[in-house]
C-alpha cells in the first residue's frame, strides 16, 4: 500500500493523524499544494502569513526526510486545481490512495468533496481524518442535537466529553520507512518576519516548554497586560498545525497534576482558551454563514454601518488618536500578532466607536496576521461587533482609555509602539493633553469616545 499524504495546516510529523495512520498502513509520499491565488484572494492572506506558512513546509520537508517520507511541491493557483494534481501526483508515485486531515471551511469542504470524487472514479481510496481539533467539530452537540452558539454550556459539554481530560494524549512520531526513489522538491520560501516567528515543530514545542515552564501558573493574572509576556504566542503554530492542540491539552494537564479542575488557575485559565479555539470552528463547521461573510445574527445585517474610508485608513495605520488602539494597531503591522485584550480593544473600537463594518477589521486583520485563522477571527470579530454567537452584548461597549489604564495602566506598551508618545508619562499618555499631542505630532482623537458609543448603542436599538 502507497498513499499520498496530502499536508494542509498540519504542518509537522508528530501527533499528525493522517501521516501516522498511512504509514502504520504502508508506504507515504507527502505533498504540499501552493495556492497563492486562492490564499491572497479568496482566504485574504498577506505576505506574513503565507510566507509563516510556506516556512513550515520546509521545516516539515526537513523533518519528514528523517523519515524517508520525500515530499512534493506543487503549485495550485486555485482549489479546483486540486483534483488533476493529485491524481498526476498519485498516478506518477504509484499511489493506492489519497490521506488528509480534514478542513472545516467551507471552500476546504468544496474542493476536497471535489477530490475525493476524483480519486473514487479512478478507484483510489481516500482516508480523511479528524485532527484539527481535540473533538471533532460536530461531536459536541446540545441535548436537542444541535450545534452550540454560546460557548459556556458549549465547555460543559465539551468537558464532559474528555471527562476531565484524563483521556488526551498526544500521538508520537511515526516509525522512518525504508528510502524511496522519490526526490523532495524546494520550497520556494522568503523572510517574511521570520525573526519574530522562527518556523517549525521544533520552535512551536520550545515554546509550549517555555511556557509551561515559566509563564502558565500566572496566566491567568497576566493574560490580559500586553506589555507582559504572559501568554503563549503559539497561536500561528496552532494555526498553521505546526503544534496540535493535543499536544498543547497534554502538556497543560500534565502541569495541573492531569486535571482540568473547576478552580480558576493559570493552567485552567489556558486551557479554556484552547476550549474557545474548538468552540469557534465548532460554530464555523455548524452554521456555514460563518464561512460566508454573513454575520451569525441575521438581524444585524441591517446595521447601519458607516462608510468613511479616512477614519478605516488611520485605524488601519494606527493613528486614530486613541493611543491603546494606535500601540495594538502598529503592533499588528511590525510584528504580525497582535495581544488578544488589544485585538478586542481595537475590534470595538472599530466597530462601535467608528461604527464600521466588522467586515473590514476582519479583512485588515487576514491580510496582517500571522495567525490569521477564518474560524477564531471571524469569532473574534463578530464577538467584538455583537453581530456572533455568544458576542459581548451591544450596550457593554469598551472605553478604550479605560481599558488602556486598566491594561497598561504605566503606559510601557503605548511607548514601545506609539513613537511620537515615548516621552509622556503615565497617567496622561493614555489620554494625551491637545498640547502634548501638537507638541509630539500625536493626532487628535478621530471621534468623541462617549458620542460615538451612544451612536453605536442607538443604531443596534434601531434594529428591533
Ligand atoms: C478580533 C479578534 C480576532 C482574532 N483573530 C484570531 C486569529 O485570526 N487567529 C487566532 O488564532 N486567534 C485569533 N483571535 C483569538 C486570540 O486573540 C489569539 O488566539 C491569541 O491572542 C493568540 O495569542 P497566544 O497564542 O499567546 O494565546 P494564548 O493566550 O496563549 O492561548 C492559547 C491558544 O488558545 C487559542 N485561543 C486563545 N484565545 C482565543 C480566542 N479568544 N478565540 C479562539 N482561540 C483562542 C489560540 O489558539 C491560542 O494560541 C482573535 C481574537 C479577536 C478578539
Amino acid at each position: 500500500m502507497r498513499t499520498l499524504m496530502w499536508f494542509r495546516n498540519d504542518l509537522r510529523t508528530v501527533d499528525n493523524t493522517a501521516l501516522a495512520d498511512a504509514m502504520r498502513a504502508g508506504e507515504v509520499v507527502g505533498v504540499f499544494l501552493v495556492a497563492r491565488k486562492q490564499w491572497r484572494e479568496a482566504h485574504e492572506w498577506g505576505e506574513g502569513k503565507i510566507d509563516f506558512v510556506l516556512r513550515n513546509v520546509a521545516a516539515l520537508s526537513q523533518k519528514l526526510a528523517k523519515l524517508n517520507v520525500p515530499l512534493r511541491i506543487a503549485e495550485a493557483p486555485r482549489f479546483r486545481d486540486a483534483a488533476d494534481l493529485l491524481m498526476g501526483l498519485a498516478a506518477d508515485h504509484r499511489c493506492d490512495g489519497l490521506a488528509y486531515n480534514i478542513e472545516y471551511e467551507i471552500n476546504e469542504r468544496r474542493r476536497d468533496a471535489a477530490v475525493d470524487a476524483a480519486f473514487a472514479d479512478r478507484g483510489l481510496s481516500v482516508r480523511g481524518h479528524h485532527d484539527q481539533t481535540i473533538l471533532p467539530p460536530e461531536a459536541v452537540r446540545t441535548g436537542e442535537g444541535r450545534f452550540y452558539s454560546v460557548f459556556t454550556p458549549y465547555k460543559k459539554t465539551w468537558l464532559k466529553y474528555v471527562r476531565d481530560g484524563e483521556h488526551i494524549e498526544a500521538g508520537g512520531e511515526p516509525r522512518r520507512q525504508a528510502k524511496l526513489d522519490i526526490v523532495s522538491d524546494d520550497v520556494p520560501v522568503g523572510n517574511t518576519l521570520a525573526d519574530c516567528w522562527p518556523a517549525g515543530q521544533d520552535e512551536a514545542q520550545r515554546r509550549l516548554d517555555a511556557f509551561i515552564d515559566n509563564h502558565i501558573d500566572d496566566y491567568h493574572t497576566q493574560r490580559d497586560l500586553p506589555a507582559v509576556d504572559g501568554t503563549s504566542s503559539l497561536s500561528p503554530y496552532l494555526a498553521c498545525g505546526a503544534i496540535s492542540p493535543r499536544q498543547c491539552w497534554a502538556a497543560a494537564t500534565r502541569c495541573s497534576s492531569g486535571k482540568i479542575d473547576r478552580r480558576r488557575n493559570g493552567p485552567t485559565t489556558w486551557l479554556s482558551e484552547v476550549i474557545w479555539r474548538e468552540f469557534y470552528r465548532h460554530v464555523l463547521f455548524g452554521y456555514e454563514r460563518v464561512s460566508m461573510n454573513e454575520p451569525f445574527k441575521l438581524e444585524t445585517k441591517r446595521l447601519a454601518w458607516r462608510d468613511s474610508e479616512s477614519d478605516l485608513e488611520a485605524w488601519k495605520q494606527g493613528r486614530t488618536g486613541v493611543p491603546i488602539v494606535d500601540a495594538g494597531m502598529r503592533q499588528l503591522r511590525e510584528i504580525g500578532w497582535m495581544h488578544n485584550r488589544l485585538r478586542m480593544i481595537v475590534a470595538m473600537y472599530l466597530t462601535k466607536n467608528l461604527l464600521i463594518h466588522w467586515r473590514e477589521g476582519e479583512r485588515h486583520f487576514m491580510q496582517h496576521l500571522v495567525d490569521g485563522d477564518l474560524a477564531s477571527n471571524n469569532g473574534g470579530w463578530q464577538w467584538s461587533a455583537s453581530t456572533g454567537t455568544d458576542a459581548a452584548p451591544y450596550f457593554r461597549v469598551f472605553n478604550p482609555v479605560s481599558q488602556s489604564e486598566k491594561f497598561d495602566a504605566d503606559g510601557v506598551f503605548i511607548r514601545q509602539y506609539v513613537d511620537e508618545l515615548r516621552d509622556v508619562d503615565a497617567p496622561e499618555i493614555h489620554d494625551p493633553s491637545p498640547l502634548t499631542r501638537s507638541r509630539t505630532g500625536y493626532p487628535e482623537m478621530l471621534v468623541d469616545l462617549k458620542s460615538s458609543r451612544q451612536r453605536a448603542i442607538d443604531s443596534f436599538k434601531a434594529l428591533k
